[in-house]
C-alpha cells in the first residue's frame, strides 16, 4: 500500500500545539508550500530548457507570530535534520544576516535577507510532510513557505509570483550554497491543483497542463530511501560540463544547441563525457516538449515511453542514476499496466516516478518490494496547489 500523507489540518494542529508549548501563546499566522515531483525534463533547468513538475500534497507548513523580542526563535519538528532543531537570529537589519549553523536555518535566513522589505522579529514552528533530501524538494518547500510567511507577517506581497520564486532560489544559492535551478521554487509557488507546470527555464514563461483528467492512470512516487551519494559535487560537475559545452559551441546555453552540434564537439576532440552530457540535455529538452504534446493528446503510452527514454538517458549519458534507482525502475517496468518509470530529481538516490494504471498500483508496489533489497516507500502523486496562506482556525 502507498503511504498516506498527513493532511493539512493534521499538520497544522501539530504545529499549533508545538507553538503553544514552546512560546506560551497562540500563533496567528499559518502558511504552507508544497514539495514537487518532476515528471520529465531532468537536468534541463540550468540549461535553460523545459521542465514539467507538479506540486504534491506533501507540504511544509509554518505557524508563527510577531514577537517583541530582538531575535527570531524558530523550531523545526523535522526528525531528519541532523543538527539542532532550534535556531535564533536577529532580523533587525536584514542585509546583515549571514549564513551559519544550524545549516537548515540558512534557507530561512536567506529568504529573510532576500525579502522585499525589512521584517519584524517573529517566532515560528515548522512541520513538514515532504521527505527531506529525497529529491521531492523539501528545500524549496521550506524557502517558499518562509517567504509566504514573511508576506503574511508584513502584509507586503511580491508583485509577480516569479519574483518570489527567484528570491527563494537566491536564498538557496547564497545562503545554503546550493547552485540549484529555478524549477523547484517555481512549482512550489505556482502549483495548481490538477495540473503539471510546463516551465520554460529560458524566458520563465509557464503553461499549466491539466492532468487530473488522466482518469485510469496515476503517477506513483517510490522513495528509494537510499542516502544521496556524491550528489552536490557531481551536480556541480555536470552543470559546469554543460556550461563548458555551450561555450565551446559559442552558445549561451545548451537550449540553443541541436543534435547536429554534437559533431562539432566531436571535431574539437572534447572528452567523451561532454558529448554524453550534451546529448542528454538536447534529447531531454526535446522529450519534455513531446511529453506535453502527448499529455494534451491523452496519449499516455507515448508519455510513458518518453519517461523510460528519459531514465535511460539519465543513466547512460548523464550518469546520475544509481543501482537502487535502476532496480526500482526495472522492477516497475516488469508489470503489465506500467507505462513508464524513471528517476526523478537530481539523481544519485532519492525517488523514481512511475506512470501506471490505477488497477495495478498494489501489484506494482508488491513487485517492487520483492525486487528491492532496501526499504522503499510509496506515494500516490496527486497534483496539488502551490504556496498559500491558511486560516489559523
Ligand atoms: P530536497 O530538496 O530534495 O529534499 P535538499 O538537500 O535540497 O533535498 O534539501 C534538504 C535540506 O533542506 C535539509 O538538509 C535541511 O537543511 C533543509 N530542510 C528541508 N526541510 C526542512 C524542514 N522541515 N526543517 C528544517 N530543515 C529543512
Ligand atoms: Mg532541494
Amino acid at each position: 500500500m502507498a503511504t498516506t500523507v498527513l493532511n493539512v489540518n493534521e499538520i497544522k494542529s501539530k504545529a499549533l500545539d508545538a507553538f503553544v508549548n514552546k512560546f506560551g501563546e497562540n500563533a496567528n499566522i499559518c502558511v504552507c508550500a508544497p514539495g514537487r515531483v518532476n515528471l520529465i525534463g531532468e537536468h534541463t533547468d540550468y540549461n535553460e530548457g523545459f521542465v514539467l513538475p507538479m506540486a504534491l500534497p506533501m507540504i511544509t507548513l509554518i505557524v508563527g507570530k510577531r514577537s517583541n523580542l530582538e531575535k527570531c526563535n524558530i523550531v523545526s519538528l523535522s526528525e531528519i535534520i541532523s543538527s539542532e532543531n532550534y535556531v535564533e537570529f536577529e532580523v533587525s537589519s536584514r542585509k546583515n544576516i549571514k549564513p551559519g549553523e544550524p545549516k537548515w536555518a540558512n534557507y530561512i535566513k536567506g529568504c529573510v535577507a532576500n525579502f522585499i522589505c525589512d521584517v519584524p522579529s517573529f517566532n515560528a514552528v515548522i512541520v513538514s510532510s515532504v521527505p527531506v533530501g529525497a529529491g521531492l524538494s523539501s528545500s524549496a518547500a521550506l524557502e517558499v513557505a518562509t517567504y509566504t510567511f514573511l508576506e503574511a507577517l508584513t502584509g507586503v506581497k511580491s508583485e509577480k509570483p516569479e519574483d518570489k520564486a527567484l528570491a527563494c532560489q537566491r536564498a538557496e544559492h547564497d545562503f545554503a550554497g546550493v547552485p540549484c535551478g529555478i524549477m523547484d521554487q517555481f512549482i512550489s509557488v505556482m502549483g495548481k491543483e490538477g495540473h503539471a507546470l510546463l516551465l520554460d527555464c529560458r524566458d520563465l514563461s509557464i503553461k499549466q497542463i491539466p492532468i487530473s483528467q488522466i482518469n485510469d492512470y496515476v503517477f506513483l512516487i517510490t522513495n528509494s530511501n537510499a542516502p544521496h551519494k556524491l550528489s552536490s559535487s557531481a551536480y556541480c560537475k555536470r552543470r559546469d560540463c554543460c556550461y563548458e559545452a555551450a561555450k565551446r559551441l559559442n552558445k549561451g546555453s545548451l537550449r540553443e544547441v541541436s543534435i547536429s552540434d554534437i559533431q562539432v564537439l566531436k571535431a574539437q576532440n572534447v572528452p567523451k563525457e561532454m558529448i554524453k552530457r550534451t546529448r542528454h540535455v538536447i534529447t531531454e529538452i526535446q522529450r519534455t516538449i513531446e511529453a506535453v504534446d502527448a499529455l494534451e493528446k491523452r496519449d499516455f503510452n507515448k508519455f510513458g515511453q518518453l519517461m523510460n527514454e528519459s531514465h535511460d538517458s539519465l543513466k547512460n549519458d548523464y550518469e546520475v542514476s544509481s543501482i537502487e534507482l535502476d532496480t526500482l525502475v526495472a522492477a516497475a517496468r516488469e508489470i503489465n499496466g506500467v507505462l513508464g518509470s524513471r528517476l526523478t530529481g537530481a539523481g544519485f538516490g532519492g525517488c523514481t516516478v512511475t506512470l501506471l494504471k490505477k488497477d495495478v498500483i498494489d501489484e506494482t508496489i508488491n513487485h517492487i518490494k520483492a525486487k528491492y533489497s532496501g526499504n522503499a516507500t510509496f506515494y500516490i502523486a496527486t497534483p496539488a496547489m502551490g504556496a498559500r496562506i491558511l486560516d489559523i482556525n
